[in-house]
């Protein structure tokens, strides 16, 4: 497809340039269908994988029609889980940036209502959160959907699949009737139709690439003899293909835990990530990930529903899932926005049917090959390049990402390139630094002040 530029929209001039600030040249596949239709103010029902730009779909269209003078919440996002919503939060807030004082409010569980309520107070012009915890605010009413014009449900199908439906039905009753309803999802199964039936007017639908037609992931198989030759396995898969990072996919928690330790004793910096975790523990895992601190990510299944890693070289199955539809869900997050993606599996005899099973799945031959043919005298993997440090403050501290740089990077700090991401959440904020200097940046830290104030600091 020829490339189509932003400026094909009728957008308003100040949208035109943020776009391009953001580095968004050109529309995705799924934003240059689904635009056009939602900014007339279609509904729409939107199928394309994770990683195609669908939230700047629907929020772009969402903000060009939203009215700042009018206070009353105009936008409701529904998500399935906290970290997506957080994400869409943020989408929305670098896309909002154009008009002044758009107010965006994420509403998820897991975190005190209290704080909540208060912003709300203060008027919230979006609302971004999850079934349950918008369920709650609308029965203490503390929110009220009475002047929403645009109700966006992503990821309908997670949604839906997470036992959402009857909380859905009921915030829809909530919203206007004459709203425009977005509806992604990722796959478009009888409930979701039947979703789209009874609450969506006339909508158009936009198909975008699917999986199956993807060559974007290559996709590599290796057997082992054994159960417990799968873990150095592992080992020799990392050190072979060398990943910057990688998810690594297990069936069961304990097995996370375990291979984490295994990885660990391998002076592999990897960290697990199951059910059992605390949101905050949850969160710092993620936080590190992204910030290329820890380089492994272990996850179950239901551990990795609705994380949105963008950017992930390399997938790797340490189990085989039963079912084909999980291994293409989970092969899905790597290959993302044109790159190039790898996925790995290893597996036992005893396992080679699951094989067979996602080979038929995807109607194609899959070639394998035993693990000991790859060389063995391989490069460990090195250390991450970044080191993360915590510091206890946070949104709610009015704690800014150019307030952490200014401190860091003062008189006698460290040079701002060694620094790498930073990422503020409500109550801590965590900033990357280079390897080599995240002493330096620790003491410039813990000696300096962040908006002339002391914060607790320490590296993860
Ligand atoms: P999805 O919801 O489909 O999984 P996201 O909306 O989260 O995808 O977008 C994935 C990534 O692509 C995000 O980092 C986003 O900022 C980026 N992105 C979205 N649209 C564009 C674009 N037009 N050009 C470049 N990057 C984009
Ligand atoms: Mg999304």
């Amino acid at each position: 497809m020829s490339k189509q530029p932003f400026s094909l929209l009728a957008l308003d001039p100040a949208q035109q340039k943020n776009l391009i600030d953001l580095g968004y040249t050109e529309m995705t596949p799924v934003q240059a269908e689904a635009l056009p239709l939602a900014l007339e103010g279609r509904d729409l029902i939107a199928q394309a994988k994770t990683g195609s730009g669908k939230t700047a779909a629907f929020a772009i269209p969402a903000l060009h029609k939203l009215n700042q003078r009018n206070f009353g919440a105009q936008t409701l996002v529904l998500c399935p889980t906290r970290e997506l919503a957080t994400q869409v939060g943020a989408e929305f807030r670098r896309l909002a940036r154009y008009k002044d004082n758009i107010k965006v409010v994420v509403l998820c569980g897991g975190t005190s209502i209290g704080p909540q309520i208060g912003s709300l107070e203060h008027g919230a012009h979006i609302v971004v959160g999850t079934p349950g915890r918008i369920k709650d605010h609308l029965r203490k009413e503390t929110l009220s959907l009475a002047s929403i014009d645009t109700l966006v449900l992503d990821e309908a199908d997670r949604m839906l699949e997470m036992g959402f439906i009857d909380d859905i039905e009921n915030i829809i009753e909530h919203t206007p009737s004459s709203r425009q309803t977005l509806l992604f999802s990722a796959t478009y199964p009888t409930n979701i139709k039947s979703l789209s039936q009874r609450f969506q007017n006339n909508p158009a639908e936009v198909v975008v690439e699917s999986i199956h037609s993807d060559a974007q992931i290559t996709q590599d198989f290796y057997i082992c003899s054994s159960r417990d030759a799968k873990n150095d396995g592992l080992i020799t898969l990392l050190s072979h293909y060398q990943p910057e990072t990688a998810v690594v996919f297990c069936n069961t928690k304990q097995m996370t835990q375990d291979l984490c330790q295994h990885l660990r004793k391998h002076n592999i910096s990897a960290a697990a990530i199951n059910g059992d975790l605390e949101q905050r523990d949850r969160d710092q895992v993620l936080v590190r990930f992204k910030q290329k601190s820890c380089r492994i990510l272990i996850a179950t299944d239901v551990a990795a529903r609705g994380l949105d890693i963008s950017d992930l070289p390399v997938v790797i199955n340490f189990d085989l899932p039963r079912d084909p539809e999980i291994y293409v869900h989970r092969i899905g997050r790597t290959g993302r926005a044109g790159k190039e993606g790898k996925a790995i599996s290893i597996f036992t005899a005893k396992d080679r049917f699951k094989v067979d099973v996602i080979g038929e799945y995807l109607d194609r031959r899959i070639d394998f090959e035993a693990i000991d043919t790859l060389p063995q005298d391989l490069k460990p993997l090195p250390s991450p390049d970044y080191i993360t440090l915590c510091i206890a403050g946070g949104r709610r501290q009015k704690v800014r990402p150019g307030d952490i740089l200014g401190a860091l990077t003062g008189n006698d700090g460290i040079d701002g390139k060694t620094v790498g991401k930073i990422d503020v959440l409500d109550f801590a904020a965590y900033v990357a630094i280079e390897r080599a200097h995240a002493n330096q940046a620790l003491s410039c830290l813990i000696n300096g002040k962040i908006k002339g104030k002391k914060f607790k600091v320490r590296k993860l």
